[in-house]
């Protein structure tokens, strides 16, 4: 059976020595934007780095659609998602199970 292809799945991607050396040079010159420059949702919280202080109404990665909506998190996708246990287990199989990296999927998906 020919392998299924998932386009743009999981990319761009950096290499490990990349990622914390952009890490490193971001942490270094960049300040910590002022809460109210950044959020403009009022549900986001101040982060401690830079590159953690994006809020869903300036990313544009998000999963579900914002019309009509202040915040992402009302979204009742959100729930389903984001927020749901099972689904955030079977997405964390799959990541594993596709980059082989960190450890070893489960057999079994159980509640333990
Ligand atoms: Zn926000
Ligand atoms: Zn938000």
């Amino acid at each position: 059976m020919a392998e299924m292809l998932h386009g743009y799945n999981y990319e761009p991607e950096y290499t490990d020595e990349e990622l914390e050396l952009r890490n490193s040079v971001q942490a270094a010159t960049a300040e910590l934007p002022n809460f109210s420059d950044w959020c403009q949702c009022s549900c986001c919280r101040q982060m401690p780095t830079p590159g953690e202080c994006v809020c869903c109404r300036s990313s544009d990665v998000t999963v579900c659609s914002l019309s009509g909506l202040q915040c992402i998190t009302e979204n009742r996708r959100m729930q389903t998602v984001v927020l749901n246990e099972d689904v955030l287990l079977v997405m964390y199989v799959q990541m594993i199970r596709d980059t082989g990296k960190h450890g070893r999927a489960p057999d079994m998906l159980d509640d333990k």
